[in-house]
């Protein structure tokens, strides 16, 4: 794990909860009541019409569908070329509680990748202090 080369996050007031979570193997997710669940973290609800500053956290079940998808040639630097080979998936995943996230789909076969595919999430514990949120077909 030290020797992760790809990119890390900064957090940020508002996504501390979120890195927090990652690292304990929970996706946490910012939540309005009564509007639900979104992403990314922001401070106030993103839905038109509410804004509520009222912002509690909840764990999402880290199921969901491949929303849509890319498969990228291209190595990201600095990435770590030798752990993660391009062709790779990044794909858009719509979660089972309904807000969508930009993540890695983890797949021996990148091109059996499709649109509506049930995934589920991988915690990848790139560095003792930070957990990225990935994605399995399941
Ligand atoms: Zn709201």
């Amino acid at each position: 794990m030290a020797d992760y080369a790809g990119r890390l996050p900064t957090p940020t007031p508002e996504s501390q909860p979120y890195w927090d979570g990652l690292k304990e193997h929970k996706l946490m997710l910012p939540t309005c009541d009564p509007c639900g669940p979104f992403f990314y973290p922001r401070p106030f609800c993103p839905e038109p019409g509410c804004f509520s500053w009222d912002i509690d956290w909840t764990e999402a079940s880290g199921k969901g569908k491949v929303h849509t998808f890319v498969i990228s040639h291209q190595p990201i630097p600095p990435y770590n070329t030798e752990d993660n080979p391009p062709p790779y998936v990044i794909a858009v995943i719509e979660l089972e509680e309904g807000p969508r996230m930009m993540s890695n789909l983890i797949i021996d076969d990148p091109y059996a990748t499709e649109v509506d595919m049930d995934v589920e999430i991988v915690y990848d514990d790139v560095t003792d202090d930070v957990t990225l949120p990935k994605f399995k077909p399941v």
